[in-house]
């Protein structure tokens, strides 16, 4: 089965009362597009992914750097915006499902995308839902409430998988109907309802952004790290797997770089993966010169595999010669493009110790670093 996503972003957010629409908010560098994006990035059964945008919204849009995801403009309607997504789709080639889903929706887990795609192989329709447990009320008149069995009601969420050919068909035979949701379309005989998740709820007031915000911050864990190597002369120097020029270079069993060094021992620590002496010994023939960028890389795919994923950097290199200021976007970019975050998320400071010990009499060079990651789960 050959899985595509529709990610609808293209609403106004009055409710939310901002003038950037909730879903350009950032939480930790990155908008609530992009949280729900990078996660089902991950997921290779999905094999496009649509992002339906309103033209209002397009000097906000122009910010993100999305990769892989094709942008139609929505229409007026939830409804309408949803079919323009479909028709393009269904002009894809051998796309057979579609997830259909509100980018007010980020706190998703993935394991609610597996549960879908799982029970899609089965039944044409996929639908996630809450139980109510509150009790449940209707408003009568103005002095009085009826009492509901809440056993009786449900609350649907997003992402809702659909058969492609199916879904469009009836968005087609139903255009001019003003219908809030797919769902609606669908006869209940051929829906499979799924566990939802308390989670995933709807970011419609500040108030859910807060809570939002509050929940990602729980994930996110910091690590700090910090590396010197001896300074001599006929040896190269790298920094942030840059070459500088430079009449003293580092020694080392590898390149010596301290700057990835200190960071990958702070990525392991904020990771509770130990250090990077556990993980390339100065004992192994294997490490020796090797770059430091091949360990980054390797510890990078490491975190992955484990759902973590950088949020920040910020570093300090201490050291009296070379100076950094001509070398500082070349590094940052460097570092960008190993821990494949934005150069945005990462600072780097160049520091002296005013001639003072082995670092101001030129013999050493340091690194500290401290980073937050996040796990998305
Ligand atoms: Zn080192």
């Amino acid at each position: 089965m050959r899985f595509s996503f529709i990610l609808l972003a293209g609403g106004n957010s009055h409710r939310f009362k901002s003038k950037l629409p909730k879903q350009y908010h950032k939480i930790g560098g990155k908008t609530v597009i992009e949280i729900s994006l990078d996660k089902i990035k991950k997921f290779k059964d999905i094999k496009k992914i649509v992002l339906v945008c309103n033209k209002k919204h397009l000097k906000f849009l122009k910010k993100i750097k999305l990769k892989n995801v094709s942008i139609i403009y929505g229409g007026v309607t939830r409804q309408q915006s949803t079919y323009k997504a479909l028709n393009y789709l269904i002009k894809q080639k051998e796309i057979s499902n579609v997830l259909i889903h509100d980018a007010a929706r980020p706190n998703f887990s993935k394991d609610l995308i597996k549960k879908i795609l799982i029970n899609s192989k089965k039944n044409k329709n996929v639908i996630p839902v809450l139980k109510l447990h509150d009790a449940l009320k209707a408003k009568h008149n103005k002095n009085k409430l009826l009492n509901l069995k809440r056993e009786n009601f449900l609350v649907t969420q997003t992402p809702q998988c659909f058969d492609l050919k199916n879904i469009t068909k009836l968005h087609k035979k139903n255009k001019n109907k003003n219908i809030h949701d797919d769902l609606t379309l669908i006869e209940n005989n051929k829906i499979k309802l799924i566990n939802g998740e308390k989670r995933n709820f709807k970011i419609t007031h500040k108030d859910d952004f807060k809570l939002f915000k509050d929940l990602c911050r729980s994930n996110m864990k910091i690590g700090i790290g910090f590396d010197v190597h001896r300074l001599v002369k006929n040896k190269k120097l790298f920094l942030g797997g840059v070459n500088i020029p430079s009449i003293l270079g580092t020694l080392g069993h590898s390149d010596g770089d301290p700057v990835l060094h200190a960071i990958i021992d702070a990525l392991l620590g904020a990771c509770q993966m130990g250090d990077i002496g556990e993980k390339f010994s100065d004992k192994n023939k294997k490490f020796k010169n090797v770059r430091s960028t091949i360990l980054m890389k390797q510890i990078i795919s490491e975190i992955e595999n484990r759902n973590f994923e950088i949020n920040n950097v910020d570093i300090n290199v201490i050291t009296e010669q070379p100076k950094l200021k001509k070398y500082k976007n070349k590094i940052i970019n460097n570092i960008s493009k190993l821990c494949k975050i934005p150069q945005e998320r990462i600072n780097l400071k160049a520091k002296t110790t005013e001639k003072l010990g082995v670092i101001g009499q030129e013999k050493a060079i340091a690194s500290e670093v401290i980073m937050s990651v996040i796990k998305n789960d």
